[in-house]
């Protein structure tokens, strides 16, 4: 059902540790991917959560004050892409940055054609699984090394990965 979204919990406003200013996040229900060590374990389960609709959520979003962008976290928010699209085009309404983070990494999504509308609406894309023997805290809007802060509009026109300005990676760590 496209017009239904799986979310692991209600849908967060206020948050500055999601991506740049203040955002809301939205936490979609279920992953396939399993890292060890994920940090919410409890967004694995496909049928976990709770259903709520599209228009519920683009309404929610309307009534939200001093949000400068979405983020899209889970649990794996491509799982739930063709839905998604339609809370992707009303945050560009609102003229809100958007982001996602995916277990998957860029090219197995530009592999999936419902997957890639979802990503052609994304302004950041943090991608790759969560790897524990990478992690560092140290590091900004990622988790682990391996993750890469990509540039969506650039890496879509450029047909290769562009790393955004925020992905201060392995270099500028002290
Ligand atoms: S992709 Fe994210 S939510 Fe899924 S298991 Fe890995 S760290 Fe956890």
């Amino acid at each position: 059902m496209d017009n239904m979204i799986r979310l692991a919990s209600a849908l967060q406003q206020d948050s500055i540790v999601d991506g740049p200013g203040m955002r809301c996040v939205l936490w979609t229900q279920g992953c396939p991917h399993h890292c060890p060590g994920c940090h919410n374990p409890q967004t694995h389960a496909l049928d976990g959560g709770m259903t709520v609709s599209v228009d519920e959520i683009i309404a929610q979003m309307k009534n939200m004050k001093l949000q400068s962008g979405i983020t899209f976290s889970g649990g794996e928010p491509f799982l739930q892409a063709k839905a998604l699209v339609h809370v992707a085009k009303a945050a560009k309404q609102l003229h809100w940055t958007l982001w996602a983070y995916s277990g998957f990494t860029f090219e197995e999504i530009l592999e999936h054609e419902d997957m890639r509308e979802f990503l052609s609406y994304l302004d950041i894309l943090v991608d790759g699984k969560f790897r524990e023997e990478e992690k560092d805290y140290r590091l900004r809007f990622k988790g682990s090394r391996n993750q890469r802060i990509i540039d969506v509009p650039s890496s879509l026109a450029q047909h290769k990965i562009i790393l955004s300005a925020y992905d201060d990676g392995n270099q500028n760590l002290d």
